[in-house]
């Protein structure tokens, strides 16, 4: 399957007779997917950034399923793919065992410090809800019409990404493990941890993955964000070993044809990401206060860097 176009909407898409992912276009900031699994019982991927988005995916879900949700597999601790958890207070939870870590490490959010990811977005009552069920490596569910298979790959995005698999249906939600036509961001995590794991991610040989931002594609739209973190794991290592700064390196780097991925400025952050792991820093050592530094990045684009 080639790329897909870089036009989509923000809407339900139909994957097969019960498989849908709910896309928001186009992608950048706190604008991630989702999914939802009908069944006898009803298992949703990921909630979205705020209560009102959350309730308008869940709303489109209603008029295409009517079970119950009775399973809500959580990929990542980030704010747009588990702040509106909540609203789904009668499903069990699931997580990886560092997503639960981290929302208890950060604390319940602030709305107001948020408000950048998304200014125009409605922050009240967003909330973390830590989850009922966490794993390690792997973690099956045995439901009646299909099994799921929840994937950890290692430190990646961050320490907590799952990819969820339907291994009957072709289909992989992919969480923020993939992103495509917007550029994929580590402010925590590991840059060469996360190439191995989009190699593992596209050994599972999906038809569909769904990105956790941007549209639907096959396993050479994971090939492309694994090629766009390679492109700058080389281009860091070349720009460390030089003795220039994280920020040196991010402006000097010519990343070609991701010039077209939305947010092309995150290099930045994903430079700062692989000095501090060229100096042997753990995957959540701290780079700042992630507002500040996503402020910082909005700066430096406007100066067409990457134009
Ligand atoms: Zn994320």
């Amino acid at each position: 399957m080639p790329l897909p176009s870089r036009e989509w909407n923000t809407g339900l898409v139909k994957l097969n007779d019960d498989v849908y992912a709910y896309l928001q276009a186009k992608g950048s900031w706190g604008l991630s997917n989702a999914g939802a699994i009908n069944g006898k019982e009803v298992t949703i991927v990921d909630t979205l950034l705020t209560i009102p988005m959350t309730a308008t995916f869940l709303a489109e879900v209603r008029t295409v399923i009517s079970n119950p949700v009775k399973h809500l597999i959580i990929t990542h601790h980030h704010s747009d793919h588990c702040f509106a958890a909540h609203l789904l207070s009668g499903a069990v939870n699931y997580a990886h065992v560092n997503a639960r870590s981290e929302m208890i490490r950060k604390g319940q959010p602030d709305p107001a410090t948020h408000q950048v990811l998304h200014p125009e977005g409605d922050f009240t009552g967003v909330r973390f809800t830590l989850p009922h069920v966490t794993f390690s490596d792997r973690l099956d569910l045995h439901l009646e019409e299909r099994s799921l298979s929840l994937h950890y790959f290692g430190a990646a995005h961050t320490i907590a990404d799952i990819a969820v698999q339907l291994p009957s249906e072709g289909i992989v939600f992919a969480g923020d493990l993939l992103f495509l036509y917007s550029t994929p961001v580590a402010i925590e995590g590991s840059i060469s941890g996360w190439i191995a794991a989009l190699d593992k991610l596209a050994a599972l040989d999906a038809e569909s993955y769904v990105p956790g931002h941007g549209p639907i594609c096959g396993r050479d739209g994971v090939i492309a964000s694994r090629d766009y973190l390679q492109l700058i794991y080389e281009a860091g290592k070349q720009g460390f070993n030089a003795g220039w700064t994280a920020r040196e390196t991010a402006v000097r780097t010519d990343i070609g044809a991701y010039k077209r991925w939305a947010n092309p400025e995150r290099i930045i952050a994903n430079m700062e990401r692989l000095w501090r792991e060229f100096r042997g820093e753990e995957p959540i050592s701290n780079m700042g206060n992630p507002q500040t530094l996503i402020s910082e990045m909005n700066e430096i684009a406007k100066q067409g860097y990457w134009a």
